[in-house]
């Protein structure tokens, strides 16, 4: 439950947390965890689906101008309505779970990951539920109190989270195995550490205050717009200030590709 008090949205936030997670969204699963937890598809994903398809190929059957067809795109329109509060209600839920969790998040910015351009991958549903999840986690976590950090999403696949190694990853291969220092994982549990270590490593590792989204057409970067302090000491050898002023911005300290 949440108080709230007028021009104080931090009465919002929900009590701190120093749990971390990166998230690697997938096709088998919805979401894998750094933690090793998944959260699995629903099974009606693949159901309303069909029935979709079905409703669909109905009314296409239908000629045009027909009372027929307009019952049947009524029908039409009734599914895509159901399939969508569903996926919400799922979304809903699972954010809840995650932003009550953990007080630093990392997600890969799915927008230039082409998964969506390969046909074999392409199930309408399952993309329109990762768009919706990130943009429902975005939104509750910043009304939350907490850090969401987008990676790049090149290589968070290839690489071995344990030992750096890079290989090709066909979507096929399904369990990563790493040739250099032995690591046997799955594909989408690697990926989710690999983001995770590059969000903090967006944030320098040190205990900082993290400021503000990065403007819109900068694609990367941390973008909730609070003020989260993240428990990471403060390298010396980076000659950074051991305890940064309230509200401090650290925006000039992330590497340039992270911005
Ligand atoms: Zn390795």
């Amino acid at each position: 439950m949440s108080i709230s008090v007028e021009g104080e949205p931090e009465a919002d936030y929900l009590p701190p947390s120093d749990a971390q997670v990166g998230i690697d969204v997938g096709l088998k699963t919805f979401a894998y965890l750094s933690t090793g937890e998944q959260i699995d598809n629903p099974r009606f994903f693949r159901k309303q689906e069909a029935a979709l398809a079905r409703t669909q190929r109905r009314l296409s059957k239908e000629h045009k101008g027909t009372r027929q067809r307009g019952k049947r795109r009524k029908v039409v329109a009734r599914v895509h309505e159901r399939v969508r509060w569903r996926r919400e209600h799922f979304i809903r839920q699972e954010v809840a779970l995650l932003i009550k969790q953990f007080g630093f998040i990392a997600v890969e910015d799915l927008v230039v990951r082409n998964m969506i351009n390969n046909p074999k991958v392409a199930k309408s549903i399952a993309d329109a539920a990762w768009s919706s999840f990130f943009a429902h986690l975005l939104s509750k976590a910043e009304e939350a109190g907490r850090a969401v950090v987008r990676v790049n999403p090149a290589y968070t696949s290839q690489t071995c989270s344990d030992c750096g190694h890079r290989q090709d990853m066909p979507l096929s291969v399904r369990v990563y195995e790493c040739p250099s220092c032995g690591l046997v994982i799955d594909r989408d549990h690697n990926g989710s550490k690999n983001i995770l270590d590059q969000a903090l490593e967006a944030v320098g590792r040190q205990g900082r205050f993290i400021r503000r989204a990065p403007p819109a057409r900068e694609p990367w970067g941390v973008v909730t717009k609070l003020m989260i302090w993240v428990k990471y000491p403060v390298p010396r050898r980076q000659g950074l200030r051991q305890t940064p002023h309230a509200g401090e911005s650290v925006g000039h300290f992330l590497p340039q590709h992270v911005f």
